[in-house]
């Protein structure tokens, strides 16, 4: 015989699960589910598997980014785009990559060192079923705060307490052992001594272990590093390889596609700025000539795309998206 007992606790489930409605049996306005949007995104690289982590967004005056343009051909060409310009949003996409049974990071983000709006790397990673302390490397391109922020957690410790952290030799030598002479970045003395600090504490859980490289070493297998100095004394972009397919990183030798890619405008946080560009030159030939998927880390996410030559320099071209 078939029971009709039903428990307390089933009447209320049923209850919680029940399209709300009044007496009369009409369904009252509900606020819709909030949606939100990824900030992970996967693809392949050969046999590596990619994850792009968003760590969020941070904004600055588009002259910060654009140093050389004039401001009103900067403002004209920022309007074409659909952009404001009073505050350029640049991303924060680091990347994941999985190969011979490692979980490589490769920057690390912000965190809060430069805005509210930073810090979302751990969300992200969790997105994907994955820890911190599921993390066995990560590996820095230059050590300007919106690359390494999240090295530190809120205690002071290690954020990534596993990981071996690699960093550029010549960086750690100028921003980290010495007092670096920041006067060549386009912002206030404030703004300039709150970098300089955020730099040497975001690094301090990580000092006594870091892994120093120069530019050029082969990290790992499937993960190379490319000089690409003059934004910092140690700058590099990395290629990520399997077989035939190849991803370029081009960390910082560009800030957003508009002003640094379709126009040739140089970022004024560069140090060196005609070695910049002649790095910005002669990589972006590479990814030219060799058709490569580029990653921006600061472009529109997931930040994957290509490059093309044009008579003024060159063209972002979005790459489609994988579903
Ligand atoms: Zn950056």
């Amino acid at each position: 015989m078939v029971s009709f007992v039903i428990s307390r606790r089933r009447l209320m489930l049923a209850a919680a699960v029940a399209p709300t409605a009044n007496i009369s049996g009409a369904t009252c306005a509900k606020a819709p589910p909030v949606v939100r949007n990824s900030g992970a995104y996967r693809f392949h690289v050969g046999d590596i598997q990619a994850t792009v982590l968003s760590d969020g967004l941070i904004s600055g005056p588009p002259s910060v980014y654009a140093s050389d343009a004039p401001e009103a051909e900067l403002h004209e060409v920022l309007r074409r785009a659909f952009l404001p310009t009073d505050a350029l949003t640049l991303n924060l996409n680091t990347l994941l990559i999985e190969t011979g049974g490692r979980r490589i990071l490769l920057e690390a983000g912000a965190g809060q060192t430069m805005g509210p709006n930073g810090g979302r790397l751990f969300a992200n990673l969790q997105t994907i079923g994955l820890r911190p302390e599921d993390i066995d490397a990560v590996v820095i391109s230059h050590t300007h705060p919106d690359h390494i922020g999240n090295l530190r957690n809120a205690d002071g410790g290690k954020a990534f307490p596993r990981a071996t952290v690699y960093m550029p030799e010549a960086d750690w030598a100028f921003f980290i052992r010495g007092e670096p002479d920041l006067s060549y970045l386009p912002v206030s003395a404030d703004f300039r001594q709150r970098f300089a600090a955020a730099i040497k504490r975001s690094v301090e859980p990580v000092a006594a272990d870091v892994e120093l490289y120069r530019a050029g070493a082969e990290i790992v297998p499937g993960l190379a590093t490319l000089p690409a100095l003059g934004h910092t004394p140690g700058m590099a972009a990395f290629l990520v390889h399997s077989g035939s397919d190849q991803l370029l990183l081009t960390a910082d030798l560009a800030y957003h596609p508009v002003v640094n890619v379709d126009r040739p405008w140089r970022p004024g946080p560069d140090r060196d700025k005609d070695t910049a560009l002649q790095s910005r030159r002669r990589i972006f030939d590479r990814a030219v000539a060799d058709k490569l998927l580029v990653l921006g880390f600061h472009y529109p996410f997931p930040g994957l795309g290509r490059m093309l030559k044009t008579e003024a320099g060159y063209a972002w071209v979005p790459a489609n998206r994988q579903f």
